[in-house]
């Protein structure tokens, strides 16, 4: 075995390096996105080295700001907005990024099935959260954690349209569906009532509210990983991916082939912080043993996108919802758009579109032109697309079975084994704050240990 302890001519033996070639931290993070890079920033303020490995050629994840070039107005079409908690109020200001208060834009909104053009015109969806909070409230661990009692609570594994009818929340399921979206594999109605729990949580709640949440004061949230990034320079591997790891169970290095744009980097960490989906594509070269690749296995996910569009001849100013004329709720089958709205320059609107399956960008724009055509009742409506971002997978789920199997408890058990410690989407919620704040106290485990 080499000093990694890989046999000696594997990939991962580091005399199969250069020494330029080789890459020695305290900790390897994986992904850049929300977690990644807030872990890869904070670890660099407890005094640890770190390198991270980003996909994608920037950092930020499903974080994605268009400019205009005519205007130079920034639109984020990824996250909006961050919650109004001390470690986001931090972070931005470690970066000395000022941040204000959310407000929502006022403008008019139509509700119109997308799939025929028609419009709804006295639909007033449900907005008096009161009845859901009474719900929410009874399972306070899931604002901020996985932590379900033992037997899992019935009511958590119910199909959310049985939880709807059982509890009255009729008013509100739709805005339930279409506020926080993404959740499409099964379809919303059949979703487990806890990953709806999960979603819709007290802090998403709160940034409904007037001014509940924070958001860039120049509505640029790509300011932040660009700075971020700056700031981690060479230490930010990007446009690169691990082909190949050993994970030790002693107390040895963990040791990652990472393929980057300037050739096969071998990293040689102390500890690893995985922040990327846990799917079974994106973990197969992490060397799983078949507990963990047992695991990663049992996620199921969901297609998300968005993308900017103009000359769509859409009335300036409107906000279309979809919903379905036919439809329990008026809930729209997806694949489909779930709104599109207008930004900050006049004639450019972004969408956001949610599918049970991945779909690829091409079959995505068309589906865009075809419900444009049908919105305006014009087949002349060529819309141009000047941005488009896939978000998938997203939203990753186990079944209700694996659930009551303590699903979660296996995956938590997970964290300090090998090495390795998990953050991201997959093992909390889709909040950037609630995963600033996950992060924060994983760290703090991992520098401990
Ligand atoms: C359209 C949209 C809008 C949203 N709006 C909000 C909002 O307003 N407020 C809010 O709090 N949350 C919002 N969310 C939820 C969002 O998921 C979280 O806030 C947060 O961004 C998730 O961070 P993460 O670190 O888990 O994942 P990500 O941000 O997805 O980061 C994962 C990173 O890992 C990289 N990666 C993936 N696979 C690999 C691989 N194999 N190797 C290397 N790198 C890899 C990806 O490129 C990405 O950069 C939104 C999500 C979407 C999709």
């Amino acid at each position: 075995m080499g000093r990694d302890g890989a046999a000696y001519g594997s990939i991962l033996d580091q005399r199969s390096y250069k020494e330029e070639d080789i890459i020695r931290r305290d900790v390897a993070v994986i992904g850049g996105g929300a977690s990644g890079t807030y872990g890869a920033i904070t670890l660099g303020d407890m005094g640890k080295s770190v390198v991270l490995v980003e996909r994608e050629k920037r950092l930020g994840g499903h974080e994605n700001t268009y400019t205009d070039p005519v205007t130079g107005t920034h639109i984020d079409y990824g996250v909006q907005t961050y919650a109004n908690i001390s470690v986001s109020r931090d972070f931005f200001a470690r970066f000395n990024i000022p941040v204000t208060n959310f407000t929502f834009p006022a403008g008019t909104t139509v509700y119109a099935d997308f799939k025929s053009g028609h419009v709804l015109p006295r639909f007033s969806p449900g907005i008096n959260f009161a009845p859901y909070v009474q719900q929410l409230t009874k399972y306070p661990d899931l604002a901020w954690s996985w932590n379900i009692s033992t037997p899992v609570p019935k009511d958590l594994l119910l199909p959310f349209g049985d939880f709807v009818k059982k509890y009255h929340l009729e008013d509100l399921a739709f805005s339930v569906f279409s506020n926080p979206q993404g959740a499409a594999n099964p379809p919303f109605l059949e979703q487990l009532t806890v990953n709806v729990l999960k979603i819709t949580d007290e802090s998403y709640l709160q940034g409904l509210q007037e001014g509940g949440d924070l958001v860039t004061a120049n509505h640029d949230n790509g300011a932040l990983y660009a700075a971020a990034q700056e700031e981690l320079g060479s230490n930010a591997l990007l446009s690169s991916t691990v082909i190949a790891a050993h994970r030790p169970s002693d107390d040895s290095c963990v040791s990652l082939v990472v393929k980057t744009p300037h050739g096969w980097k071998l990293v040689v960490a102390s500890q690893l912080l995985v922040s990327i989906p846990l799917t079974i594509p994106n973990m197969a070269p992490f060397d799983l043993d078949n507990d963990e690749r047992a695991l990663f296995e049992k996620f199921h996910y969901s297609g998300y996108y968005t993308g900017i569009f103009k000359n769509t001849g859409l009335s300036k100013g409107t906000r279309y919802v979809n919903i379905d004329l036919d439809t329990e709720y008026h809930i729209p089958n997806l694949p489909g758009a779930y709104d599109i709205t207008p930004t900050a320059v006049e004639g450019i609107f972004y969408y956001w579109f949610g599918s049970p399956k991945e779909l690829s960008q091409k079959e995505i724009e068309a589906e865009m032109i075809a419900t444009v055509r049908r919105l305006t009742n014009s087949s002349d409506e060529v819309p141009e697309f000047v941005a488009f971002a896939s978000h998938s997978p997203f939203k990753l789920e186990v079944s209700a079975e694996d659930i009551q199997d303590r699903f979660y408890d296996k995956l938590f058990a997970l964290q300090g084994k090998r090495k390795t410690w998990y953050t991201g989407a997959a093992v909390e919620s889709h909040n950037s704050g609630e995963l600033w704040n996950f992060t924060n106290a994983l760290l703090h485990r991992m520098v401990d240990a």
